[in-house]
């Protein structure tokens, strides 16, 4: 045929749109289905009159049209499976919610709440209410606000101390966070000055001493959350600075970054503070992220005394950061584990993944082998091997967390290859490549995620 006949040939964007919905039932918007229609149609129009090869087999065109509607009928923001292995992977969402977070937050989506009614007396209620009685018994400290995330935290401490004033930080403290987070820009945003002390391996505290003026607001001590200075080095303990600061009648604020309310030494993770011994160290204000180690929902969290809370949540940008009902009802279930739950370690899926046992991580690792061999075996060679975890999101720079993977090669194809069509495909999958091989790591899967990665594995290995 050429060109002309095949041009006249095609249907018409709405008789191809009433024919695809005839066949699909109620699965498609006729909008949505009429859209893809125009898109492939025009394609193939453009296609034809640059002379391509043109298919006109039976049921080509609808066929076409089905698998753009498949890719435009989900949602931008989905699902992944993570076989990283990198517990809190920001790009992949960071935390996960536990089972009873999950609960509370469809619970309250799908009613009304009592969000910022008190419902003893009728009267106005504060959202805070709901999470700052958990807060202020886990950490032990006075008052409590939860903002948008730790950024935001950080910032409207500074703003609501120190703008126009000074604030004291130490040169090895002045860190950059996840690209867009970096101390000394955020205290120049939020109007304070700061003032550098000590070198980038060594800050004593007669250096804070030393730089004390009329106009300092705040000594400020930031976590060095997501790499360590190792060697010839001294810091200041918050314990230090905090009577520093009482002997000068000064703030002491900590930007823990982290947020880790137990202590993991048990599992040998050790190089982590605390908020309770930061809080007992004598901190007058600390903030951390709710979706780090913590474990909860993207959120800011601020505790610390009740006077220096009392003028953080009466400041105006308080509202412009105030966070969302969504985030309180995880957040509250969350915390509610850590007092309740016999083992917030079992049932918080951060800490789980971060603790979980090299026994288990090779059980599990066999058990996703076995059914990767059953639907696989012939197409790839697959194995358990050790390898590292990362705990992720700029925490614990220092753990290394063995683990176990599978490591997967296709006989057909390269693994890099199929590496990409694992993250382009519906579930995505994102896996590591390490010696010409994929691997999947069991930490951070889901065993209830084992059957999805063999299907499509197989999928796309018997595509090839
Ligand atoms: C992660 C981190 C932040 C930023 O927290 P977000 O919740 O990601 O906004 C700030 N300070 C420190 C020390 C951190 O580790």
């Amino acid at each position: 045929m050429n060109k002309e006949n095949i041009l006249r040939n095609l249907p018409s964007v709405n008789d191809l749109a009433v024919e695809i919905k005839n066949s699909s039932g109620d699965e498609y918007s006729f909008n949505l289905i009429v859209e893809c229609s125009r898109e492939v149609l025009n394609s193939i129009r453009q296609d034809v009159r640059k002379g391509k090869e043109f298919l006109t087999a039976e049921g080509f065109i609808a066929e076409k049209v089905k698998d753009l509607l498949k890719r435009k009928s989900l949602n931008s923001l989905r699902r992944v499976i993570n076989a990283t292995g990198i517990i809190l992977h920001t790009n992949l969402g960071r935390a996960l919610l536990g089972e009873k977070a999950q609960n509370a937050v469809r619970d309250i989506l799908y009613g009304y709440s009592n969000l910022e009614v008190n419902l003893e007396t009728g009267k106005r209620g504060s959202r805070y209410s709901h999470v700052e009685g958990l807060l202020t018994r886990i950490t032990g400290a006075e008052g409590a606000l939860v903002v948008n995330n730790n950024a935001a935290a950080v910032f409207l401490i500074l703003q609501a101390l120190a703008r126009g004033k000074e604030v004291i930080v130490s040169r090895g403290q002045l860190v950059e966070i996840g690209g867009s987070f970096r101390v000394p820009e955020i205290l120049a945003a939020s109007g304070a000055r700061l003032v550098e002390v000590g070198t980038t391996n060594k800050t004593r505290a007669a250096d804070y001493e030393r730089a004390i003026t009329e106009e300092t607001a705040l000594l400020l001590k930031v976590h060095t959350s997501n790499y360590r200075i190792l060697g010839f080095t001294e810091d200041v303990s918050i314990e230090e600075l905090s009577s520093l600061g009482s002997k000068y009648g000064i703030p002491v604020v900590e930007d823990l970054g982290s947020g880790f309310l137990v202590s993991l030494k048990q599992f040998g993770i050790t190089d982590e503070p605390t908020v309770q011994e930061s809080v007992a160290g004598g901190a007058d204000i600390v903030s951390f992220s709710g979706d780090k180690l913590l474990g909860g929902p993207q959120a800011g969290i601020i505790i610390g005394k009740e006077k220096y809370i009392n003028i953080i949540k009466k400041n105006p940008l308080n509202r412009a950061l105030r966070v969302d009902k969504m985030t309180i009802a995880a957040l509250e279930a969350t915390l509610r584990e850590y007092i309740y739950e016999e083992n917030v370690v079992d049932t918080n899926p951060t800490l789980r993944m971060l603790t979980i046992s090299q026994e288990a991580l090779k059980l599990k690792a066999e058990g996703l082998m076995e059914a990767m061999n059953s639907k696989l075996g012939s197409l790839t060679e697959i194995s358990i091997i050790e390898n590292y975890s990362e705990a992720g999101g700029g925490s614990l720079p220092t753990t290394r967390l063995s683990t176990w993977a599978v490591a997967l090669k296709p006989y057909k194809g390269s693994a890099n290859g199929l590496v990409e069509k694992l993250r382009m495909g519906v579930p995505a999958i994102l896996a590591r490549i390490e010696d010409d091989r994929i691997l999947f790591d069991v930490r951070t899967i889901q065993e209830s995620e084992f059957n999805i990665i063999c299907s499509r594995l197989f999928e796309e290995i018997s595509r090839e």
